[in-house]
């Protein structure tokens, strides 16, 4: 528990301006997406608030939490559930004042970034020096490092692999208090250059499609890898807000491609991946593009009904591909081959000049900057069914998620029964899903999503690789997966003894008496 004692060791480390626990301040940062849809006992507000400035001061606030036996959560833009805490007395570290872009190395093509530096600032900065990144969908205003460390799925994953794969270098703040290098700064004066070693790779305690979602210290420091940019050095923008849009640059060029079932949208999947064409292709979702072009949910019914979306991305699924210049002739070149893929694979290429309100949504997978819309239309946004496996997997898993949506829509969500997002990873050699459920800001969909992954979780176990969204869907995978569950358990004792950093998250509760820890203590 949280007490004045704890409370004041806070405000001596870090200094009173820094450190607060008025409920005004505190109700403010549970102004995440889901919390109004959750039960009442679940919606704890943080006890305190912390803004540390440096590595010293986490340290410091971290070691006051194992002292004084207080969980705390290592937080971003505070965008994520698991940022909400699991019970009373939790403090959130909020990284604010850690938002600086230490270092851009050109030559050797990375970054060195602090917690709360976000995408937008790091890909403004990044393209004036001819190197890039992908961006995901939750926009370019959350946090690079938090992003890298968690979730960490961008349309660019297709030509760069998945995001936590960029992580060369990590400075972290251990749940202890102790700091651990990892990657090549870990080596007197390697710098960051590196993550494969020599000795130990460390990497792996940090990454995994969901990360530790804070329950294993806090990253004060991350070198991620960054690629070659061939547009301008700073992105144009037309129209007035909020119809303000990018515009596309002219080394890049986007294509929507429409088919007629799944099975020809993966082959067209597969066959763009094995010829290495462009930067990213990704199977979007019709209900998506009219999320995001609204700007109010009357807005959005309207351009749903009207079947204008739904009609250009076909029964199969829209595909959007984004071809680069980075030498000339090269997207004449690719468009040539792309062209006679949509021909084998009987794919519909919407032309440039008619693909429309579609521009503004390819803009988007270059910076994201209006994906929260999707909330602001809909209210709630619920996901399930998200695996990285196959492109393979990927079709079935479309079957399998609209067989089970179909009980749901219209009462509870919104969205048709096609809503499949799927990104090709790594050139189409892996894919990741998503299947989305858009729904009121209610209890009844937050009820229904929870219903759904259970659902969804139990009829895959066993059969097929399952990402585990919520921690306490841990125990439950990881009988069917080498006992893994019990592998991240011992991780977790042995890191954070004192149960500190934002428990019970990487893994589920104990509540057996006399166990380690039991829920809510
Ligand atoms: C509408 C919507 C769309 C989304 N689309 C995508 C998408 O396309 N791709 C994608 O990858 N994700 C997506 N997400 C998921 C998620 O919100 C993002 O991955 C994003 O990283 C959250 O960033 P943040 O800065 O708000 O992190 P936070 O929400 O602040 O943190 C996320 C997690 O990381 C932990 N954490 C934060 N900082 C640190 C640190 N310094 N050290 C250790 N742990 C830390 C937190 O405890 C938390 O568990 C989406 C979310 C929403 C709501």
């Amino acid at each position: 528990m949280f007490s004045r004692v704890a409370y004041q060791a806070l405000v001596n480390a870090i200094g009173q301006e820094y450190v607060s626990d008025d409920p005004a301040v505190t109700q403010a940062y549970t102004k995440n997406f889901w919390f109004e849809s959750i039960p009442e006992e679940r919606q704890h507000r943080p006890a305190a608030i912390v803004l540390p400035s440096s590595v010293e001061d986490v340290q410091a606030i971290i070691r006051i939490a194992n002292r004084h036996k207080f969980p705390f959560i290592p937080t971003a833009t505070n965008l994520w559930t698991t940022c909400i805490p699991h019970g009373p007395g939790y403090v959130l570290i909020d990284a604010k004042r850690m938002d600086r872009i230490i270092e851009i190395d050109e030559k050797n093509m990375y970054a060195t970034i602090e917690p709360y530096v976000t995408y937008a600032q790091l890909h403004a900065e990044g393209i004036k020096k001819g190197l890039t990144l992908g961006i995901p969908m939750s926009s370019s205003q959350v946090s690079v490092l938090a992003n890298h460390l968690f979730c960490g799925i961008t349309g660019m994953n297709h030509w760069t692999g998945y995001q936590h794969r960029q992580i060369l270098a990590v400075e972290i703040v251990l749940p202890d208090g102790e700091i651990l290098e990892i990657g090549s700064r870990g080596l007197p004066n390697a710098g960051n250059f590196w993550g494969e070693g020599p000795g130990p790779d460390m990497r792996g305690l940090l990454r995994g499609l969901w990360g530790h979602m804070g329950g294993m210290g806090m990253v004060t420091k991350m070198t991620v890898k960054l690629h070659p940019w061939v547009g301008p050095k700073t992105l144009e923008a037309k129209g007035l807000s909020p119809n303000r849009e990018m515009v596309i640059p002219k080394t890049m060029k986007n294509y929507l491609i429409n088919f007629d079932n799944t099975e020809d949208c993966i082959e067209a999947m597969y066959q763009i991946g094995a010829s290495e064409l462009g930067t990213s292709c990704t199977r979007i979702t019709a209900f998506w593009g009219p999320c995001i072009m609204s700007r109010s949910a009357n807005e959005l019914h309207k351009l749903w009904k009207s079947g204008l979306i739904k009609s250009m991305m076909g029964k199969g699924g829209g595909l959007v591909v984004r071809l680069e210049d980075f030498y000339e002739g090269q997207i004449e070149y690719e468009e040539k081959v792309l062209k006679q893929i949509c021909e084998e694979t009987h794919g519909n290429m919407i032309p440039p000049e008619i693909m429309g309100p579609f521009d503004f949504v390819a803009g988007e997978l270059i910076r994201p900057g209006s994906t929260l819309r999707a909330q602001r239309a809909a209210g709630m946004f619920f996901a399930i069914k998200l695996t990285g496996g196959s492109l393979e997997w990927a079709k079935e898993t479309f079957e399998r998620a609209n067989a089970l949506k179909k009980d749901y829509i219209p009462q509870v969500f919104l969205d048709d029964d096609n809503s499949c997002w799927c990104a090709s990873i790594d050139h189409g050699h892996m894919a990741y899903t998503e299947i989305y459920l858009y729904g009121e800001m209610n209890r009844e969909a937050w009820k229904a999503g929870m219903e759904l992954t259970e659902k969804s979780v139990k009829e895959d176990l066993g059969k097929r690789f399952i990402g585990a969204q919520f921690s306490e869907d841990v125990d439950l995978i990881g009988p069917h997966h080498l006992d893994y569950h019990l592998i991240l358990r011992k991780f977790k004792r042995t890191f954070d003894p004192k149960n500190v950093s934002n428990p019970p998250n990487p893994i589920s509760w104990e509540e057996k008496e006399g166990e380690w820890f039991k829920k809510g203590d």
